[in-house]
């Protein structure tokens, strides 16, 4: 079993009514990367997308991919192309159950947005995920970040 230590947030940094379908998602990172980078994808209806096995290192997190699991959420810009927090109820619903659901497999995984992540400086998902799903943290915070 692949060790988990983190559930990373992610936006597909795409205009919130520029529809970016699964399809689309899988197309662009084969071309990128070989394979879906993010384990997950959930559409702007809430639909969630399995795109990855959680077994197979993914590629969404530099420096973190061995020991995290990507999920992305359709959105992230604004109609003007601003980085916005463009969550549908659907995605906020489905994200929430999927989290939790994860941390059933792995209760020691600490859940954080990209962007809080060391080093990284854009804005990626639009909000703070380790304060949004607070009560899904483990008791004790991941010491890998510090
Ligand atoms: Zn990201």
């Amino acid at each position: 079993m692949r060790k988990i230590h983190l559930i990373i947030v992610h936006c597909s940094a795409t205009r919130c009514n520029k529809p970016f379908p699964v399809t689309s998602l899988i197309a662009c990172h084969q071309e990128r990367f070989g394979f879906t980078g993010y384990h997950y994808y959930i559409t702007r209806d809430g639909q969630v997308y399995q795109t990855r096995h959680e077994q197979l290192v993914g590629a969404h997190a530099k420096h973190y991919n061995e020991h995290s699991i990507g999920i992305c959420y359709e959105g992230g810009l604004n109609e003007k192309g601003e980085e916005t927090d463009t969550r549908t109820p659907e995605q906020k619903t489905s994200l929430w159950h999927l989290i939790r659901s994860l941390k059933v497999d792995y209760p020691d995984a600490y859940i954080l947005g990209h962007c809080e992540l060391p080093g990284v400086t854009k804005s990626c998902p639009c909000f703070i995920a380790s304060e949004e799903y607070a009560t899904l943290q483990p008791p004790r915070q991941n010491d890998l970040l510090i």
